[in-house]
Order: structure tokens, then sequence, then C-alpha cells
């Protein structure tokens, strides 16, 4: 079937933590924007002339909520030409091409005990989505633990989220690795947990899970996909029960 390609419109893009922007992009037309929490959809933008250049792929950061607008979450990759094109070319009421939703990094249809996602920097934006759409349709998991490997405390994302979902759902605690401050800082929050160093410290820890059998989704750039995929198999847990989403 050919690639049916559509048109939208960046709304807005706010800073969220430095080099990093929530976009929000309305599909243009009657339709509504139909997805599954954890796809992504891909722009062509006009940045060269080669596909393979201009084809640049993103994570829905929202939850599905059956109106045309979506949200994207983007770092920008100094001298990369897509994230260049989107942080300093366009502005509101400019008109860009996308296709998707596609992918099938999604939450799984039967009910986990757990749910262990693991990400760096804007490898959270499927697990934002994911989270807000179990809060409107519970899954009945058990316990949902993020762990999140970012720099330095500012470039943590969407934190008052987290905090309001640990209010909402029943078992949900976010741990944070720092691999760049030197303090960490004074947590009292409940259910928010900080480290020093890289995220794959943090599920190594089996306590984490209660013994219960997690679910793995893994998102973000190779390096830690690929190291975490290796310790979690030595670790003993079966290759079904880790889904990945290869971000470059
Ligand atoms: C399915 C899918 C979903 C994605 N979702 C997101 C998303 O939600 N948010 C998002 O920010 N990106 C996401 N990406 C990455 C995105 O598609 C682009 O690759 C990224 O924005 C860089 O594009 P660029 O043209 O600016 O840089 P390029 O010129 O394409 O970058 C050149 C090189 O830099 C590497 N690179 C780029 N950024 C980083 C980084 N931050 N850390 C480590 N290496 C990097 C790339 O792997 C590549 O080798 C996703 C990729 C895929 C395949």
């Amino acid at each position: 079937m050919p690639t049916k390609w559509n048109e939208c419109e960046l709304v807005s893009s706010k800073e969220i933590a430095p080099q990093t922007r929530l976009f929000t992009i309305k599909l243009l037309g009657d339709d509504v924007f139909s997805f599954k929490a954890g796809q992504f959809i891909t722009f062509d933008l006009p940045v060269h002339e080669k596909r393979l250049y201009r084809w640049k792929s993103y994570s829905l950061a929202n939850a599905p909520d059956n109106t045309n607008l979506f949200e994207l979450c983007i770092v920008k990759n100094e001298g990369g030409l897509g994230t260049t094109y989107l942080f300093d070319q366009i502005i509101p009421g400019d008109k860009l091409t996308f296709k998707g939703p596609e992918g099938s990094f999604i939450l799984p249809e039967y009910k986990p005990e757990t749910l262990c996602f693991i990400c760096t920097g804007t490898g959270i934006a499927p697990f934002r989505s994911m989270l807000w759409d179990i809060c409107q349709h519970p899954i009945n998991a058990t316990a949902i633990r993020v762990i999140f490997g970012t720099r330095k405390m500012e470039n943590v994302l969407f934190l008052d989220e987290w905090r309001e979902l640990i209010k909402l759902l029943p078992d949900f605690q976010l741990h944070i690795a720092l691999s760049r401050d030197e303090e960490l800082p004074l947590n009292k929050e409940k259910n928010i947990f900080f480290y020093k160093g890289y995220v794959h410290q943090i599920y190594q820890h089996q306590k984490l899970f209660d013994s219960k059998e997690p679910i793995f989704y893994l998102c973000g750039w190779r390096n830690m996909i690929d190291e975490a995929q290796k310790n979690l198999l030595n670790l003993g847990f079966p290759s079904s029960h880790i889904q990945t989403e290869l971000y470059g």
C-alpha cells in the first residue's frame, strides 16, 4: 500500500529543558488523529534531496485523546539536519508533512503485574503517552517503575507531571539517574528517587520489582538500549519480556 502522507501545522513549541522542546502539532483537515500510546510519526522535512536524510521519526508524547492535536518531545542535536530545521526554522502556523502513526512499541493487551520503563532523555516521550493513557484506561498493572537517565537536574523532563501521576496511579515510582550532577537534590518526595550515574545500576536491584515478573520497555539511543538489553538478559529476564524503541 502506498504511504499516506498527511499535512499538519505547528501550533506551538515550548522549551521544557535546555535544548529540549515540546511541540504541539495539528493534523489539518477534519480527521481525528488516532494512535496507540507508544507509537511514532515520521516527518518528511525539506532539509535534503535524499529521503534518508529528510525522514525523521518522533514518538507521540501525549496520550491518545481523539482530537487532531498531538505532542512531540524533541532534543536538539547540534548540527543535525532535522532538529535544526524544527528548532530554528519553523514558526507556529508553518506546515509540515508526516506519515503515521506507526510502530509496535505499545502496551501489552494483557495485564502485566509490573511494567518497567527505562529511558534516557527524550526517550521518555512514549512513556509519558502510555502513563497518561493508563490513567484514563487503567490496565491494573500492580506496579509501574520509570527509570529515567539524564545529565543534570535541569534536564529532568515533566517532573510536575510525574508528581501528579504518583497521586493518580496506585503503585508508581520514578527513579532518576543524573550522570553529571555532583550533588543530588535533597529528596523528600514520595516515590521519587535520585541516583548519581546511569540507569543501569537501578534496574539491577531486584528489590525494585517486589519479585513480580516485570515487562521491560526500553527507549532511547543505541548505547543505553544495547547495554540495558544485555544486562537484563544476563539477569535472567526472558527476551520476550523486553520491548525496545531505538532512536538511533
Ligand atoms: C522510532 C523513532 C522515534 C524517535 N523519537 C524521538 C523523539 O521522540 N524525540 C527525539 O528527540 N528523537 C527521536 N528520535 C530520533 C530522531 O528521529 C532524530 O534521529 C533526531 O531528532 C536527530 O535528527 P537530526 O536530523 O537533527 O540529526 P542527524 O543529522 O540525523 O543526527 C546524526 C547522528 O546523531 C545521533 N543522535 C542524534 N541525536 C542524538 C542524541 N540526543 N543522543 C545520541 N545520539 C544522537 C543520531 O543517531 C545520528 O547518528 C526517534 C527516532 C526513531 C527511529
